[in-house]
């Protein structure tokens, strides 16, 4: 059977990260089941914060994809999760071993992109993780003067 990802998200005036993604087979179940958690067991589902918020009449669910059979769902869930703010708060996959992977794969991610070089308009370079003190410097400072006043 098919999977579906979905989002819930308010219908209005919606915080960028007011979205709750999910997966699942049976749609109007999946629905009804977030109403339930809303009503009787918030801490159960994150999704209860938005629906508690607004009201159940005022959020909508929308279709993100339908996943064909043989391309595990979880994973189009995780994809929507990495590039869409969302509040889910906790990865697709649930597993120990996926989140400690998942944990590294971001902290590496987060040093790599922190010594990265980058070259500055000042004619200097520094590395990301320094970019503040970078601005601080004299040559950043005398340049940036320089741009603002042909401005
Ligand atoms: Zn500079």
């Amino acid at each position: 059977m098919a999977s579906i990802i979905y989002q819930l998200i308010p219908k209005e005036n919606g915080e960028e990260n007011e979205r709750y993604i999910g997966s699942t087979n049976n749609i109007i179940k999946r629905i009804n089941n977030h109403r339930n958690h809303a009503n009787h067991r918030p801490n159960a589902c994150k999704s209860s914060i938005i629906i508690n918020k607004y009201g159940i009449s005022n959020i909508k669910y929308e279709i993100l994809e339908i996943c064909p059979e043989g391309i595990n769902p979880r994973e189009r869930e995780q994809y929507y999760l990495d590039t869409l703010p969302n509040m889910n708060g906790m990865p697709a996959y649930k597993s120990r071993e996926q989140k400690l992977e998942l944990r590294k794969e971001i902290n590496d991610r987060y040093r790599q992109n922190n010594m990265t070089r980058i070259n500055c308009e000042c004619g200097g370079s520094y590395l990301y993780a320094n970019r503040h003190s970078h601005y601080k410097t004299k040559t950043h400072m005398k340049s940036d003067e320089k741009s603002n006043a042909t401005i």
